[in-house]
């Protein structure tokens, strides 16, 4: 017996049938003596299709309103699932966001949760009801709906699993669960047991894939275990749970590939203190991530120094380093946008060495040319050519023992 939180993703409540398959399952969990709380998305393709139907109506519709008009997808499948158990037999009862008392800032349309008072929440499981919850939404103090960005009914379902100090919560989605790489790349890829909450936020661009990276965040605060597993089978999926010793055992859990980043090299930047701060202090004012940063050195007084910004900010990055390259005195401004970001994370990397020798070795036996390196404690990344990147993927899954024996259908 067990306090569980089941999250169920858009396309698990696609239409009446999914609905009612979505129902079988929370019935099973409460027919084993679970208590159960739901939160759900909305219909797959119905935020689209609100937001489509919000920019005909206006030209640029009002945020406050567009909350208004978003939050209904999630109330309606909170609703139809309610009334699906109803009518089973059970005990069940849909609560909007603000009746569940999550409560959030003002920002709407990213809002970020404040507090959850769960107490209705709590007093309906105390009687035995399965609560079904409208995910994605709050409220303000001043009582406004509020939404939480696109794929915000992760962290809804994570925020309230630590609410009401739940013993896991599930995610329910379309996939088995975190890979070890992108199985489109690599059909070698193979389901991940149990990942730490850290390794999951390096790999998020595999992980956002399946589920808000925000939510994980907010898990790994608050330690709320989470089980991301396909609502279309009973496999089990992949635990994502706080570190702990034996994970270091298993020296890399994921491959990862990025091609969204772009690399802006400044020629001969006079060397000397305070140069760096007058390059990147413009570009942190404008809210651009950087992220590798390299140096090289020259014997006449100067270097050149290599960043890559993420690619839809690059417009806005290279308009400002020209600025900044004329004012220090630069030659030049070299731009590249077809390069990837190639990535291995692992907790092991902690204990292990050898690692980076490994990656090395491995790209270099493909004759792949290493651009830029720049590495975490649980993560060493390499810039290389983009036309390289899904063999460098599958060169370093081989490499790091991650292929499974069989194949599984890309
Ligand atoms: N329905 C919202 C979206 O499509 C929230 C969610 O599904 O998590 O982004
Ligand atoms: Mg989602």
């Amino acid at each position: 017996m067990a306090l569980k939180v089941q999250k169920y993703g858009g396309s698990s409540v696609a239409d009446i049938d999914h609905i009612k398959n979505v129902a079988l399952k929370v019935a099973k969990a409460y027919d084993n003596k679970n208590d159960i709380v739901v939160v759900l998305s909305a219909m797959a393709g119905i935020t689209d299709h609100l937001i489509s139907m919000a920019r005909k109506a206006a030209k640029s519709p009002s945020n406050r309103e567009l909350d208004v008009l978003l939050a209904t997808g999630e109330q309606t499948t909170a609703a139809l699932l309610a009334m699906t158990l109803k009518d089973m037999g059970y005990p069940a009862k849909s609560l909007l966001g603000f009746q569940a008392g999550i409560i959030t800032d003002e920002s709407s349309g990213k809002a970020r949760i404040i507090d959850i008072k769960a107490d209705r929440i709590k007093r309906l499981l105390n009687k035995k009801n399965i609560v079904v919850i409208a995910g994605f939404q709050g409220n303000t103090l001043n009582g406004d709906i509020t939404t939480l960005g696109r794929g915000g009914s992760d962290t809804s379902a994570v925020a309230i699993a630590y609410a009401v100090n739940a013993d896991i919560c599930e995610i329910y989605t379309d996939v088995n669960g975190v890979y070890t790489t992108d199985p489109r790349i690599c059909n070698k890829a193979k389901k991940i047991d149990t990942i730490s909450y850290e390794e999951m936020l390096e790999m998020s661009v595999l992980g956002a894939k399946v589920l808000q990276i925000r939510s994980v965040e907010f898990a790994k605060k608050f330690n709320v275990p989470i089980h991301v597993k396909s609502s279309f089978n009973e496999e089990k999926g992949t635990m994502i749970v706080n570190e702990s010793s034996y994970m270091e055992s298993v020296v890399i859990s994921g491959v990862t590939c990025d091609k969204n980043e772009t690399r802006i090299t400044l020629k001969k930047v006079p060397d000397h203190p305070g140069i760096s701060a007058k390059i990147f202090t413009p570009l942190a004012d404008a809210k651009i991530m950087v992220d590798m940063i390299i140096q090289n050195t020259r014997s006449d007084g100067r270097t050149d120094l290599t960043f890559t910004v993420p690619t839809y900010d690059f417009k806005k990055a290279k308009e400002i380093s020209e600025k900044v390259c004329k004012e220090i005195g630069a030659t030049e401004i070299l731009t590249a946008d077809n390069i990837a970001k190639v990535s291995v994370i692992g907790i092991g990397m902690k204990s292990h060495s050898g690692v980076a020798a490994t990656m090395f070795k491995a790209l270099a036996s493909e004759n792949i040319n290493i651009r830029l390196i720049s590495t975490s404690e649980i993560r060493i990344s390499c810039v290389i050519k983009a036309k390289y990147a899904e063999l460098a993927v599958r060169t370093l899954h081989t490499a790091f023992g991650l292929d499974s024996k069989k194949t599984i259908d890309a």
